[in-house]
């Protein structure tokens, strides 16, 4: 049987609870062999992280190291410069000829997948799995609501271009909330790996 391989691509700035958990669900419930979590360097619609590629390598590292179906891929961070998805994942194609990809991003990503360079690509390399994500304001634009429509199916198979929405257990959690906390000097433990959380302190990050 051919893998299956979730790519979960993301600023990961820092890593959290809400990356990880659903994550597994989606590993759990669409049987994939493995997720591979992708740090983007530049990302294209948002602004530009706080802390250095490096170190969100090393925390999303950390946050994984127990799980060994989840594995670091540094595609974005070693080619350096606007980190599209679809030359992300040509690249992890190239390298896994024979694997069905899943992209698996939550419903703030995809309100406006129709503004993703070459959205149309995507779905010529990967299937697409949209995980519900707690306290999103973002409706879909009419455009990405007429993708999903065009392209929604309920149990994916090896075809590409095909998209499914899963619900995954709701943590209220954001990456910028967790900056927020430690730019006070608050506590983030419990909403994110204790060695990530270490790493933080070690490093002195987001504090101002
Ligand atoms: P920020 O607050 O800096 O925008 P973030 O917490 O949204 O960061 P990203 O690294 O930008 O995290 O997100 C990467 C991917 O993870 C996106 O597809 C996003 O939808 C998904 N994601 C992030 N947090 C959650 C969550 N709590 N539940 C479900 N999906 C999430």
């Amino acid at each position: 049987m051919n893998k299956i391989i979730g790519i979960n691509g993301g600023t990961f700035d820092p890593i959290h609870f809400g990356h990880l958990r659903p994550a597994l669900e989606v590993l759990m419930s669409l049987g994939l062999d493995e997720v591979k979590f992708v740090p983007s360097y530049h990302p294209v619609h948002r602004e530009k992280p706080v802390v250095s590629a490096l170190h969100r390598c090393e925390m999303v590292k950390l946050a994984i190291q127990r799980q060994p179906m989840f594995t670091l891929d540094t595609t974005e961070v070693d080619r350096q410069g606007a980190s599209y998805m679809v030359d992300t994942l040509a690249s992890l194609k190239q390298q896994n000829v024979d694997a069905t990809l899943v992209l698996m991003m939550g419903t703030d990503a995809f309100a406006n997948f129709h503004q993703w360079h070459q959205w149309q690509e995507i779905l010529q390399i990967v299937n697409i799995v949209v995980m519900k994500r707690p306290s999103c304001q973002k409706d879909y634009s009419d455009a990405s609501m007429q993708i999903l429509n065009n392209h929604r199916v309920t149990q994916l198979s090896a075809v590409f271009g095909q998209i499914i929405e899963l619900s995954v257990t709701q943590l209220d959690l954001s990456a910028t909330a967790l900056r927020g906390f430690l730019q006070k000097n608050e506590a983030v433990d419990y909403l994110m790996p204790a060695s990530v959380v270490k790493y933080i302190k070690q490093y002195n990050l987001y504090r101002e």
